[in-house]
């Protein structure tokens, strides 16, 4: 039984389903929002809603931008002929937040996961294949996370590429097993990226 109107109650229900908030914090974040003038709610919905309506995947790298194609891939100073390939796009920002990558990216969004029914046509490999095919990449570098998942796509990766004869390397050890790139700090992750090895 609820002691709170059904719009409230509705208000909260949706600010749980946020990852990381559970009831308490919802509670207090309706009650934050109710606080609010309206046009502070107006300016935050709507940054919502336009970060939703605007924001496309770029056609040849699947990152997450305004633009298509996006920033990065669009860039004349960033080398095209290495494609360090990442699972997700936070793993983007945690390699540019590095200052150490000059190449392009290829965003998979995921990871082979036989456990989840997740097999390389579930993610974006044959677009990867694709861009390889084109003729013009020296080097993939494989920065998928260090768990069995990114493991197994990293391995399935070179496998296929290997037989291109593009040179295909795997950043080191260091980020911890288990561990994700968007947590790892930078330092961490430039020595990885430095000391990658061909596979
Ligand atoms: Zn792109």
């Amino acid at each position: 039984m609820s002691y709170y109107s059904p719009s409230i109650e509705k208000l909260i229900e949706s600010f749980e389903k946020l990852p990381t908030i559970g009831h308490k914090t919802a509670q207090r974040l309706a009650f934050y929002m109710l606080d609010l003038p309206l046009e502070d709610v107006e300016e935050f919905t709507n940054s919502i809603l336009s970060a939703k309506k605007n924001l496309h995947f770029c056609s040849k790298c699947f990152n997450i931008s305004d633009t298509d194609p996006c920033n990065i891939c669009s860039n004349p100073k960033r080398d095209q002929s290495i494609i360090c390939v990442v699972e997700d796009v936070r793993d983007v920002i945690a390699m540019e937040r590095t200052h150490e990558f000059n190449g392009v990216y290829h965003v998979l969004h995921g990871s082979i996961s036989p456990m989840n029914g997740i097999g390389p046509d579930d993610i974006k490999i044959k677009e990867l294949l694709s861009r390889i095919m084109d003729g013009q990449v020296k080097e993939i570098i494989l920065a998928t996370n260090p768990r069995v998942e990114g493991e197994a796509t990293s391995m399935y990766i070179s496998k296929i590429v290997k037989p291109l004869g593009v040179k295909t390397t795997r950043i080191a050890r260091g980020i911890p097993v288990g561990g994700d790139l968007e947590y790892t700090d930078e330092i961490t992750l430039t020595k990885a990226l430095e000391g990658r090895s061909e596979i």
